[in-house]
């Protein structure tokens, strides 16, 4: 978030330099349970963001130390390969993704009912494959799904998605070099039953109305992801049930 650059990111009409209006996300597609082996799965794209999600439990909470007698723990590695930028990335954990890693399971832990598994472990791995800004909710939009397709009791799934400003204009979802270059990054993470805030973080600068702005074009946009969670939600039950049926016959 540099706040300069020669680039127009966007132009006198409105329109972002990948083609997006100012209030336009990237497509989505949302894939549950890709992997056979994990409890739970979800592979996501967003634009050039490619997410993969696997998790695990609940199942014994390991290290023993980290055991809760009264609740679940939910732990989250979040992990970005080194061939998922163009400046290959040092390959493992940073300081970065121990945060983003703490954030995401912090946002988990307000919908999973982690009350239903003391002493337990979920694990959540979140891999990013390519990376184009926008990861963390990426990240959380899949594993919301991935808990889902578990079976894992939650309150409700987590959609994400940021607003931002680049060029003095309010935007949905930044991209990388509106991220760059911009002048502010908003991820913002809810909870689409009661528009519960579970992540709301502020990079840059804008002023009030222009934020609460942003955070408008967000919350709208986070329950359309939400839609999009649901469906890959429904596809992989039918499949699943379409499956149990065959094997009856
Ligand atoms: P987010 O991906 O959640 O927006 P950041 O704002 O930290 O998180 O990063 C924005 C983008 O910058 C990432 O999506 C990725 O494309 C790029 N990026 C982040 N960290 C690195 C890194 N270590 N090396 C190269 N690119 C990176």
């Amino acid at each position: 978030m540099s706040g300069h650059t020669d680039m127009v990111l966007v132009n006198e009409d409105g329109i972002r330099i990948d083609g997006r209006r100012i209030d336009e996300k990237r497509p989505i597609k949302i894939e549950a349970g890709v992997l056979k082996n994990a409890d739970g799965s979800c592979y996501l794209e967003i634009g050039k963001n490619k997410v993969l999600c696997a998790v695990y439990g609940p199942r014994e909470c390991k290290p023993r130390h980290l055991q809760d007698p009264t609740k679940a723990v939910v732990q989250v590695k979040y992990n970005m390969e080194a061939y998922s930028v163009t400046d290959r990335k040092r390959p493992g954990t940073d300081r970065r993704s121990v945060e983003i890693s703490k954030l995401i399971a912090e946002a988990l832990e307000n919908v999973v009912q982690t009350e239903l598994y003391p002493r337990a472990s979920i694990d959540v791995y979140i891999e990013i494959l390519q990376a184009n800004a926008g990861t963390r909710c990426a990240g959380l939009t899949a594993a919301s799904v991935a808990l889902a397709d578990a079976g894992i009791p939650m309150r409700d799934l987590v959609p994400a998605i940021a607003c931002g400003k680049a060029d003095g204009n309010v935007l949905l979802d930044l991209n990388k070099e509106e991220d760059n270059y911009g002048q502010a990054d908003v991820p913002l993470a809810i909870v689409p039953s009661t528009d519960e805030i579970v992540l709301l973080q502020m990079d840059g600068n804008m002023t009030r109305a222009e934020l609460d702005h942003g955070l408008d074009m967000a919350f709208a946009a986070a329950h359309e992801v939400y839609e999009i969670q649901r469906d890959a939600l429904k596809r992989r039950y039918t499949e699943m049930s379409k499956k149990e049926g065959d094997s009856d016959e």
